[in-house]
């Protein structure tokens, strides 16, 4: 199968002390080999959980997997795995990159140490063929002089520096899915281009699929070829990049689009506000979570959440404007193209 990772009708909830929140609600997709998708939304849309749910990363308690597949390399059902297998999967097939480097390396500790770590514990090679591989790392995510790199400490590198590290980190077992949730966002505007230009290299050059969680959708412009918009805990829409950004088909999607100068230019695509907030996850509404915000917004919509409408055989969206008795509403989106 040319499909790496599938999930289905994923629902992840969190317990606090005032109730359940509904964080994920029913979230499916396919990831092909090598490919890599985009998910965008505002935050608290659920797309950090989605992604931090895949690597089993949300502590549990207080979160919690109410129901769904996510099915990884063929047959390993994630749902499924012991904590110890988890950690096995993670450590020698699985790879995140987190917004923030400096909090998720380890201050204590060199560069080279922290590279071999994982490497030595999931493929127990020798110390001397790991730390080849870390400078062999080092160099492929651009990082000069290796060999000094090595020895040194978080705290005695650049951000920009210490990113390059992460993704080293996290491409040293040839991972067959990378992750990587809003890697630029610490960093400055310079910065964020060339860690962009290097993931864009590095999906090239690996055969690794990768996962990007991003508010700025030139980034998905960049990098991307499948695109998945989240809003409410939910996949509103879906599809190629082009599909999505050039023929837009949900309201939400209309209204992330709707700003942007230039989709082609680095920096120039934040995601800028929406009117309104969005819904309680607490209590989500029962009809479209987008409806209260939504200036399309018709009696049905209150009542009834929408289905996914298929509109081509790699673009959906979830909206009853797209039923075929819908009124036809203008399009507010000249988004580029
Ligand atoms: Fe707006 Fe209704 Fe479509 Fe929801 S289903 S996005 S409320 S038109
Ligand atoms: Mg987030």
């Amino acid at each position: 199968s040319d499909t790496i990772l599938s999930v289905k009708d994923l629902k992840v909830s969190f317990d606090t002390y005032a109730g359940e929140v509904q964080a994920v609600r029913g979230v499916s997709f396919d990831l092909k080999k090598g490919e890599v998708l985009a998910i965008v939304g505002e935050s608290g849309c659920g797309k950090s959980v989605t992604a931090q749910t895949i690597m089993r990363l949300t502590p549990t308690p207080p979160s919690r997997i109410k129901s769904g597949s996510i099915l990884f390399d063929g047959d390993i059902e994630i749902t499924k795995l012991s904590d110890r297998q988890m950690e096995h999967i993670r450590g020698s097939e699985m790879g995140m990159i987190f917004q923030d480097p400096m909090t998720s390396l380890n201050p204590t500790m060199t560069v080279g140490k922290q590279i071999t770590e994982g490497l030595r514990k999931h493929q127990r090679i020798t110390g001397d063929a790991a730390n080849k591989r870390a400078l062999e790392l080092l160099n492929l995510v651009g990082i000069s002089n290796p060999e000094s790199r090595i020895l040194q400490y978080p705290h005695e590198l650049s951000g920009g520096m210490r990113q390059r590290v992460m993704i080293a980190i996290s491409l040293a077992c040839n991972p067959k899915l990378l992750i990587a949730d809003e890697p630029t966002t610490a960093l400055d505007v310079t910065i964020q281009a060339q860690i962009i230009d290097l993931m864009k290299k590095l999906s090239e050059q690996t055969q690794a699929s990768i996962i990007i969680i991003t508010h700025d959708l030139g980034v998905v412009a960049e990098m991307a070829q499948r695109v998945i918009v989240m809003y409410a805990g939910k996949v509103v829409e879906q599809g190629t990049v082009d599909e999505v950004f050039y023929n837009p088909q949900h309201p939400y999607t209309w209204g992330l689009l709707r700003s942007i100068p230039r989709l082609d230019e680095m920096g120039g695509g934040d995601l800028v506000p929406i009117p309104g907030t969005p819904p309680d996850l607490f209590a989500p509404p029962k009809g479209c979570a987008f409806a209260a915000r939504c200036p399309y917004a018709m009696q049905v919509c209150l009542e009834e959440d929408p289905d996914h409408t298929k509109l081509t055989a790699d673009h959906s969206a979830a909206c009853w404007l797209l039923h075929p008795d819908a009124p036809k509403v203008e399009r507010p989106v000249e988004a580029g193209g």
